[in-house]
Protein backbone atom coordinates (compact mmCIF):
# COMPACT_ATOMS: atom_id res chain seq x y z
CA UNK A 1 0.00 0.00 0.00
CA UNK A 2 2.04 2.79 1.43
CA UNK A 3 5.01 2.20 -1.32
CA UNK A 4 2.45 0.67 -3.84
CA UNK A 5 4.27 -2.66 -4.66
CA UNK A 6 1.95 -5.24 -4.60
CA UNK A 7 3.17 -7.84 -2.31
CA UNK A 8 0.72 -10.78 -0.77
CA UNK A 9 0.37 -10.04 2.84
CA UNK A 10 2.38 -11.98 4.43
CA UNK A 11 5.43 -10.44 3.26
CA UNK A 12 4.06 -7.18 4.49
CA UNK A 13 4.17 -5.66 7.91
CA UNK A 14 0.75 -3.64 9.29
CA UNK A 15 0.52 -0.64 10.90
CA UNK A 16 -2.72 -0.05 12.38
CA UNK A 17 -4.69 2.73 14.26
CA UNK A 18 -6.75 2.18 16.90
CA UNK A 19 -10.54 3.98 17.25
CA UNK A 20 -8.61 6.52 19.99
CA UNK A 21 -5.96 6.84 17.51
CA UNK A 22 -3.01 5.03 18.58
CA UNK A 23 -0.38 4.19 15.99
CA UNK A 24 0.63 0.58 16.16
CA UNK A 25 2.78 -2.23 14.47
CA UNK A 26 0.62 -4.92 14.14
CA UNK A 27 2.50 -8.27 13.13
CA UNK A 28 -0.62 -9.96 13.32
CA UNK A 29 -2.45 -8.86 10.87
CA UNK A 30 -5.55 -9.24 12.68
CA UNK A 31 -5.93 -5.98 15.27
CA UNK A 32 -8.93 -3.94 15.36
CA UNK A 33 -8.60 -0.55 13.55
CA UNK A 34 -7.82 0.89 10.61
CA UNK A 35 -4.73 -0.59 8.55
CA UNK A 36 -1.59 0.57 5.95
CA UNK A 37 0.59 -2.25 4.72
CA UNK A 38 4.13 -1.94 4.05
CA UNK A 39 6.96 -3.62 3.29
CA UNK A 40 9.06 -4.45 6.33
CA UNK A 41 11.83 -2.60 5.46
CA UNK A 42 13.01 1.34 6.95
CA UNK A 43 13.49 2.33 3.12
CA UNK A 44 9.55 1.50 2.32
CA UNK A 45 8.48 2.98 5.48
CA UNK A 46 10.55 6.63 4.59
CA UNK A 47 8.99 6.64 1.56
CA UNK A 48 5.49 6.10 2.69
CA UNK A 49 6.04 8.90 5.34
CA UNK A 50 7.90 10.94 2.70
CA UNK A 51 4.74 10.86 0.81
CA UNK A 52 2.47 11.16 3.75
CA UNK A 53 0.98 7.70 2.39
CA UNK A 54 0.57 6.47 6.23
CA UNK A 55 -1.48 9.17 7.48
CA UNK A 56 -3.56 9.40 4.20
CA UNK A 57 -4.26 5.88 4.50
CA UNK A 58 -5.31 6.03 8.09
CA UNK A 59 -7.16 9.11 8.53
CA UNK A 60 -5.63 10.20 11.27
CA UNK A 61 -2.74 13.43 12.19
CA UNK A 62 0.35 11.03 13.65
CA UNK A 63 2.99 13.52 15.22
CA UNK A 64 6.50 13.19 13.70
CA UNK A 65 7.52 12.04 17.42
CA UNK A 66 5.61 8.88 16.55
CA UNK A 67 6.33 8.68 13.66
CA UNK A 68 9.80 8.21 14.36
CA UNK A 69 9.40 5.96 17.19
CA UNK A 70 7.67 3.79 15.10
CA UNK A 71 10.51 4.07 12.20
CA UNK A 72 12.40 2.57 14.89
CA UNK A 73 9.94 -0.10 15.87
CA UNK A 74 10.29 -1.52 12.24
CA UNK A 75 14.23 -2.72 12.70
CA UNK A 76 12.72 -4.98 14.82
CA UNK A 77 10.76 -6.59 11.72
CA UNK A 78 12.86 -5.82 9.22
CA UNK A 79 13.83 -8.87 6.85
CA UNK A 80 17.15 -8.60 5.44
CA UNK A 81 17.11 -10.05 1.71
CA UNK A 82 20.07 -12.08 1.11
ZN1 LIG B 1 7.38 -1.31 0.11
Amino acid sequence: MGCMESKPKRELIRIVADKDGHISIDPTGKAAGRGVYLCPSQECFAQARKKRAIKRSLEIEIPEERLDQLFEELRAYEKKDS
